[in-house]
């Protein structure tokens, strides 16, 4: 059965990109048959704030998202990751790093033939194979991924597991079949899959939605629509944007309730109307 996911970082109230990641999911997974979960991904406790996760979740329920309980919160429970790093570390995959920031930009890390313990203030990295730069997005075909570093973080010398290690733990515990999401996470998803492969796990099938940025390649400001998008629009009115930006046929929508407009947006949901680059807007 398939089963999708929307995992926002609280570090901020739900924004029009968010939403639109949220609402290809979402449809994705209405459109399958399937089901989509929420995941608050709050690992990186300096970033993110709990009145943040509870304004997140009030935010989708007002525009009439339908997310099966409970509501996965990374933080409350980190002994999924600790077990996963366990993991690779006993196969010789991963090993601990005592090396500044400062060193890692001046000289590669060798620590791996060192053998340390792990203590307090010391990272763990994951050996990666530069062979593996290439993967299928569902919708953008077969994609090149230039740039894949000699090793990955799993856990910061902060003590924070990162991200691209608690996101595959969780798709993976969690049963996902396919990960909708932003392409700002193109660059991690062949670190991720091979993270599946070093799992003993199948990965999931990805599909990357376009980015949204301002008019002549600028970011979004919090001014604009970096803003909390329930702050600027009424709940249908930006369900029927982000419908719009994803090129999707919104005729007869309007005046629905929010709750309504999912299912009968997503009968009609055409993957191949999303545009194939970043969506500009002014
Ligand atoms: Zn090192």
């Amino acid at each position: 059965m398939y089963c999708g996911r929307f995992a926002p970082t609280p570090s901020g109230r739900l924004h029009l990109g968010s939403l639109l990641s949220a609402a290809g999911a979402y449809l994705r997974a209405l459109q399958a048959g399937g089901r989509c979960l929420l995941r608050l991904e709050d690992l990186d406790r300096p970033r993110c704030k709990a009145e943040y996760a509870g304004s997140i979740i009030a935010d989708l329920k007002t525009l009439g998202f339908a997310f099966p309980e409970p509501v996965l919160i990374q933080s409350t429970d980190l002994d999924p990751y600790a077990q996963a790093v366990e993991t690779l570390i006993h196969s010789g995959q991963a090993f601990v790093c005592a090396c500044s920031r400062r060193a890692i930009r001046e000289h590669p890390c060798t620590c791996r033939e060192l053998h340390l313990p792990y203590k307090r203030g010391r990272a763990i990295r994951l050996q990666c194979s530069a062979a593996l730069r290439d993967f299928t997005d569902e919708r953008l075909g077969r994609i090149h991924v230039p740039l894949i570093p000699d090793s990955l973080i799993l856990k910061r010398s902060d003590g924070i597991y990162s991200y691209n290690l608690a996101c595959v733990v969780d798709d993976l515990r969690q049963g996902v079949t396919e990960v909708v999401r932003g392409s700002d996470l193109i660059a991690s998803t062949p670190l991720q899959i091979y993270l599946y492969e070093l799992l003993g796990a199948k990965a999931p099938r990805f599909l990357h939605l376009p980015l949204i940025t301002a008019r002549g390649g600028g970011k979004l400001s919090k001014q604009n629509h970096a803003a909390p998008i329930l702050s600027r629009y009424q709940p249908s009115e930006a369900i029927l944007l982000v419908l719009k930006l994803l090129g999707q046929d919104t005729r007869g929508l309007e005046g629905v309730t929010p709750a309504e407009i999912w299912p009968q947006a997503a009968q009609r949901f055409d993957l191949n109307a999303i545009a194939r680059h970043d969506i500009e807007i002014d």
